[in-house]
């Protein structure tokens, strides 16, 4: 875990380069329960962090390929993701729960940071997860399944004569057609 105390922080600013192995990254997996994926490569992290009166400047860039699963066609497959990011660290003082109440909306968007350290490996991973697709394609024209067969349409049509499930209704009136 990557944590950068704000007292390190030179005049100058602090540029850092890391690496956060799956291992680490499985604690903010759990979290995130919506979309089934896992990392095929260590997440690359960069960042540039400056201070700002009390607040926090954080420039960086975040990548790693991913590996989801197809909401169509349910085939595993891995996409790379790449991340720019720039966010502002507010202290979050304890003592004064009032104030809090009392933030700007431009500040309630914001991230806050807790006795003077900054949790790097957080905020990377934060930002990788922000760019998951919420429902995952293989490609963006899947065919997916045929609801009747279950084939895999990218594969070839797979002969059934009705690919659309019938709704009960027309299933009656087909019914009543045949008899
Ligand atoms: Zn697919
Ligand atoms: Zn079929």
């Amino acid at each position: 875990m990557l944590t950068v105390q704000l007292d390190d922080i030179p005049a100058e600013g602090l540029s850092l380069t890391w690496v956060e192995e799956r291992a680490s990254l499985l604690t903010y997996m759990e979290s995130l329960s919506h979309v089934d994926f896992d990392f095929d490569t260590p997440l690359q992290a960069e960042a540039k962090i400056e201070r700002a009166g009390h607040s926090v400047l954080i420039h960086g860039k975040v990548q790693a390929s991913l590996r989801f699963r197809c909401v169509r066609c349910l085939k595993e497959f891995s996409s790379p993701l790449s991340s720019t990011f720039e966010l502002t660290l507010y202290p979050l003082k304890e003592s004064s729960l009032r104030e809090e109440t009392e933030l700007s909306a431009e500040k309630l968007e914001s991230n806050f940071f807790e006795g003077g350290e900054i949790h790097l490996s957080e905020i990377a991973c934060e930002q990788i997860f922000l760019d998951i697709p919420y429902q995952p394609l293989c490609l963006e024209a899947c065919k997916g399944l045929c609801p009747v067969c279950g084939k895999d349409l990218n594969l070839g049509s797979c002969g059934c004569v009705n690919e659309e499930i019938p709704s009960g209704f027309e299933a009656l009136q087909k019914l009543k057609l045949d008899s």
